[in-house]
């Protein structure tokens, strides 16, 4: 059986260093001339639409302004980031260049992206990180729905139409940092495999009940156990 997994970027395969922080603060300031309470927020799974929403919201700019500016702030994001990402040290997490080389290897398996990220962003952060952004067949963005819960449905579907095979939630596996990634794997049915590389602590993602729990992917025989089990 054919296996789809959905990958989470930032704190799953890199650690981008503050680097999305520091293009939306570009946009906004570009846009609006404020950050709005950026510096206290908690970008933590959050996708980039309701990183955006409550910043701007904060500062009472309306939802219909948001709706309208939402695009544009992802050009600019890319823009930057484009110029700055290469100067962050952005790197790819502990064991990821081993796992996806054995995964990409494999005709059982679709590999994709499930992000907060905007789909003009997520590829240059990948690359910045030494990842190939093209081993990635199918992704669903940030920029395709605020809310992360709606991601894996769009994934699955983008898969299905890409392969003609019938991914659900019972043959895909969403990989992630946060309690978000495994509330959003739940949403869709899928298995949840949470890693601690990123900002949360393992005690703080076992309370979330993922199906598996890493400290990190640097076990690849494990981790590859895990996924396509
Ligand atoms: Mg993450």
């Amino acid at each position: 059986m054919q296996k789809l997994l959905l990958f989470d970027i930032d704190g799953t395969l890199i650690r981008s260093n503050g680097a999305g922080r520091l293009t939306l603060a570009y946009a906004l300031e570009r846009l609006f001339g404020t950050v709005g309470p950026l510096e206290e927020y908690n970008m933590s799974g959050k996708t980039d639409p309701r990183i955006i929403t409550d910043l701007l919201t904060a500062i009472g700019v309306s939802p219909k302004e948001i709706n309208k500016q939402l695009p544009a702030i992802y050009e600019l994001m890319a823009e930057h980031g484009q110029k700055i990402f290469k100067d962050k040290e952005m790197t790819a997490c502990a064991g990821v260049p081993e796992l996806l080389a054995r995964l990409v290897a494999r005709d059982d398996v679709i590999m994709g992206l499930l992000t907060g990220n905007s789909q003009l962003t997520a590829p240059l952060k990948l690359s910045a990180a030494g990842i190939d952004p093209l081993q990635f067949k199918v992704g669903a963005y940030g920029s395709d729905a605020m809310d992360r819960n709606e991601l894996p449905a769009i994934g699955i579907s983008r898969a299905n139409q890409l392969t003609g095979a019938q991914f659900n939630g019972n043959n895909t596996v969403i990989i992630g940092d946060t309690p978000a990634d495994i509330l959003c794997a739940r949403a869709g049915k899928a298995t949840a495999v949470a890693v601690a590389s990123g900002w949360h602590a393992a005690t703080t993602l076992a309370d979330y009940q993922p199906d598996h729990l890493f400290d990190n992917l640097g076990d690849t025989d494990q981790v590859l156990q895990a996924l396509l089990s």
